[in-house]
């Protein structure tokens, strides 16, 4: 079992990933796209909020199920919980201290095509495996 330490920029919230991180993947998503996202999906269990979990905003879009976490602070996206399984979470590995995204493989994912409240799709093409 690993454990991951991240934080966001003014280090008001922290938070711990305990379990291995084999990959990264991004999001073509509006959202995804302006915050140059490059995440990890963990179970929600993976994670824990260490401190600050009161400095933590919420921003909701579109069919408003994700849930888009950033710092009220610095404004910094650490995680969010994932709209296709919100029993997991996507991480933002650049919050993360002391990890290299760049040695893991990224996958391209597609949420693009997940953006319409109409004819959205059912599943969610990007990493599972
Ligand atoms: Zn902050």
């Amino acid at each position: 079992m690993m454990t991951y330490h991240g934080s966001c920029h003014c280090g008001a919230v922290t938070f711990r990933i305990e379990g291995e991180i084999t990959g990264s993947y991004t999001c073509d998503c509006s959202l995804c796209r302006k915050k140059n996202a490059l995440m990890a999906r963990v179970p929600q269990d993976w994670l824990t909020i260490t401190s600050g979990e009161d400095r933590l905003s919420l921003y909701q879009w579109n069919t408003g199920v994700a849930q888009h976490y950033f710092c009220r602070h610095c404004g910094i996206y650490p995680f969010h919980r994932n709209r296709s399984d919100p029993t997991e979470y996507g991480v933002n590995l650049h919050c993360l201290d002391g990890f290299d995204p760049a040695a893991l493989p990224t996958r391209l994912g597609t949420g693009k095509g997940m953006s319409l409240v109409t004819g959205a799709r059912d599943v969610w093409p990007d990493p599972r495996d």
